[in-house]
């Protein structure tokens, strides 16, 4: 899709991980994208993605960039956001098997297990249909990827995995995480859906 002067403005959170993949599957989707490092930038952003990386490298990045706190401000304030995989984990209010004193930005009301497939199945990729996804099933690659083990009564579930049936994506509000990585393919439905979001339209 082209850029258009009504374009959402869709920062990508710059600390770590799969940045580049997002901001190309946000433009393809309609957005203008920009890389978001430091607080002050949050201010420019009507959206933000959260990228699949590490999530103990994001959480000790947040900490020494100071983006800790004021990503919980912005997100408690209704900043919408979307997290893949390591995002998915940083948006969760618990987190089990994180590293010692490993915190997230939180805003999700569900408990997240990182790197819960296990060695076995460290990485693989399986066909998922979505609620609010039209279309095919999407070919959803998983990376030592959380799964949702709990999740809250205000969080709709849009999918989970026919390998372990797990909870593998969630919307609450105007926030959106998955445990697989849509930046990795060419597929941008998913990130049709979060700018419908960010612009109010679901
Ligand atoms: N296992 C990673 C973590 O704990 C997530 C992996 C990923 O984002 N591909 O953050």
């Amino acid at each position: 899709m082209p850029d258009t002067p009504t374009a959402p403005v869709v920062g990508v959170l710059a600390l770590q991980g799969d940045v580049r993949e997002h901001v190309r599957a946000l433009e393809q989707a309609g957005a203008r994208a920009i890389a978001v490092r430091r607080p002050e930038e949050l201010e420019a952003v009507d959206g933000l993605v959260i990228p699949g990386g590490e999530s103990t490298t994001l959480w000790r990045l947040a900490v020494s960039f100071d983006m800790l706190e004021p990503m919980r401000k912005m997100l408690s304030a209704g900043l919408p956001a979307f997290g893949s995989c390591a995002g998915m984990i940083m948006l969760a209010d618990r987190l089990r098997d994180g590293v010692a004193g490993q915190q997230t930005f939180g805003g999700i009301d569900m408990t997240v297990r990182r790197n819960a497939f296990g060695r076995q199945v460290d990485s693989f990729e399986s066909d998922i249909r979505l609620t609010g996804v039209p279309g095919p099933p999407l070919r959803a690659v998983f990376i030592r990827a959380p799964w949702v083990e709990q999740a809250g009564p205000g969080v709709e579930i849009l999918g989970t995995d026919s390998r372990a049936d797990r909870i593998v994506a969630v919307r609450q509000g105007s926030l959106l995480a998955t445990s697989f990585h849509p930046e990795l393919t060419p597929d941008t439905r998913i990130h049709e859906l979060f700018i419908d979001i960010v612009k109010g339209n679901t």
